[in-house]
């Protein structure tokens, strides 16, 4: 294989099936096709507060008819007096709402220590943005050959990102989505919190064939944006998206970690139905 721009082995040209095409990897989570015919919808809260609050929001999700149950245990917030996740106990909610649901768990690991820890309850390792670059718990998380989300840093390039895949793929783990969650620009915090990449989604798609997401929630950091940016997304005919969402009746005062930007189960539903009715 010749190394082409950095990476080798996710570069569509090393492969004949995926030369002279779009073609994507199939990724197979418990029967949830991630690359496959239609985009699958990974939703939940943002953090695990409470069982109460993570169950509630696991079966709204799972009716407004998301394939996976998102989650943070582990939080990597940016001031260490912020609420930094329930831990072992968040990951112990999610093996419930997965019992009592059957949505697989997309779950963030932060440290190389813990990734055996959270290898034990996460359906997909997530990969966030802060740790793109965090070499050793790419390795780590690769040689679980578990299947990894792996977030655009805030600040990285086409090449940059998949360079540091190329990472987990040489541990023998092609099982890699990308997820592109929204960059820093000049207006950010003026009017949302990230910019929403949607320029990067096709270069993106002709360099490689690994599945592609994308966060509208991270991108945007506002709610009342998210719908848009979730149909605008799917008009790049990415492969899913990474949604985060309150219960019905939350008060923004009660969530711990990025209240303004999660949306209600029936915003979800809306979003899906108009996805469903664009793949019919
Ligand atoms: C998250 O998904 O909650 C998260 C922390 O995302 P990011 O790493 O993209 O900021
Ligand atoms: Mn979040």
């Amino acid at each position: 294989m010749k190394i082409i721009e950095g990476y080798k082995l996710l570069h569509r040209n090393n492969y004949t099936e995926y030369q002279n095409n779009l073609n994507v990897r199939v990724i197979d989570v418990q029967g949830i096709k991630i690359g496959g015919n239609t985009p699958v919808i990974i939703a939940g809260p943002c953090a695990v507060q409470s069982y109460e609050q993570t169950i509630e929001i696991a079966k709204a999700v799972k009716k407004a008819g998301a394939n996976l149950l998102r989650g943070g245990a582990f939080k990597p917030r940016t001031s260490p007096y912020e609420f930094q996740g329930l831990g072992k106990e968040g990951l112990e909610i999610l093996r419930q709402a997965k019992n009592i649901t059957g949505l697989p768990i997309v779950t963030e690991v932060l440290d190389p220590r813990l990734v055996d820890m959270v290898y034990e309850y996460a359906d997909i390792f997530q990969i966030g943005s802060r740790n793109m670059y965090n070499i050793p718990l790419l390795k780590e998380v690769a040689r679980t050959q578990k299947p990894v989300i792996l977030k655009r840093s805030m600040s990285a390039g086409l090449q940059e990102w998949l360079c540091l895949a190329e990472y987990i793929a040489l541990e023998g783990n092609l099982d890699i989505i990308l997820c592109e969650r929204g960059i820093r620009t000049f207006p950010c915090k003026e009017y949302s919190r990230n910019t929403l990449d949607l320029n990067i989604l096709l270069p993106l798609r002709e360099k490689t064939f690994l599945p592609i997401i994308v966060d509208p929630s991270h991108a945007t950091g506002d709610a009342k944006i998210v719908p848009f940016a979730s149909l605008a997304s799917i008009q790049f005919n990415i492969n899913g998206l990474l949604i985060e969402v309150i219960k019905e009746d939350d008060n923004v005062e009660d969530i711990l970690c990025d209240a303004v930007q999660g949306i209600k189960p029936s915003d979800l539903d809306k979003i899906v139905k108009k996805i469903n009715y664009l793949y019919k």
